[in-house]
């Protein structure tokens, strides 16, 4: 088999990266998880990554790609936790619930109405993360900060099929760490006061993850930092 070793190389310069931002921040670095965007990579070369390194989860957006990446062989015998990370769509709720592990991108009572249906008939509990939108992007789903602590609730108090495990947020485009910083320590001011811990906060992508780790986060969520 013919490796590209740039992807494991990448990926190692990532986890440098990781490390560079816990020392600076005084994190442990054990404490964060990379959950591997594979929506844009060729299956050759997440089998390489797979097969090389010890990868927590893995996130798609589409459950059609998922679907055909991640439904066959040999992807589908690795242990990478599925995330569904994309905007989720009523029809395809189900579907989606039964071939991820987390839905990572929960930000709407009438999907968690769904989900949570879903998983009932699944004789199964849905893992979810709440989505936060720190933009005013119109296009960007996700709620915004002032309605998610009532979000929370609701789904806490109204869905018993689902378990909420923490947020994923996403950020403006914009690589101004002067414009992200406060965002992501407001994020995780909400999230310790909303979450225990062993709760996921997925924050940062290719573009923000070490700004995102040293305010907190412990799931940044990259794909072309690894793939590209
Ligand atoms: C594509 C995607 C990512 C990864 O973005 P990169 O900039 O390629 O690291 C992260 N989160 C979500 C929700 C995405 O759709």
């Amino acid at each position: 088999m013919s490796y590209n070793y740039a992807v494991l190389d990448n990926y190692d310069t990532v986890i440098k990266r990781i490390n560079a931002a816990c020392l600076k921040a005084g994190r442990d670095p054990e404490e964060i998880k990379i959950l591997a965007v594979t929506k844009s990579a060729r299956t050759q070369d997440i089998l390489t990554l797979l097969s090389n390194r010890d990868i927590f989860a893995a996130g798609e957006s589409r459950l059609q790609d998922a679907l055909e990446k991640w439904g066959r062989p040999p992807l589908n015998a690795f242990a990478a936790k599925k995330f569904f990370i994309g905007q989720l769509q009523s029809n395809k709720i189900r579907k989606i619930a039964e071939n991820f592990d987390i839905i990572a991108s929960l930000c709407d009572g009438g999907h968690a109405a769904r989900i949570d249906a879903a998983a009932a008939e699944l004789g199964k509990k849905a893992q979810c993360l709440a989505q936060l939108k720190l933009t005013d992007r119109q296009t960007q789903s996700g709620l915004p900060l002032s309605e998610a602590e009532g979000f929370i609730r609701s789904i806490r108090a109204d869905f018993k099929n689902i378990n909420l495990l923490g947020l994923m947020a996403i950020a403006p485009e914009t690589t101004e760490a002067a414009v992200l910083r406060p965002l992501f320590k407001e994020v995780k001011k909400f999230f310790d006061l909303n979450f225990g811990s062993g709760a996921y906060l997925s924050l940062g992508m290719s573009g923000d993850f070490e700004i995102a780790v040293e305010e907190g986060s412990n799931l940044p969520r990259i794909g072309g930092a690894i793939f590209n």
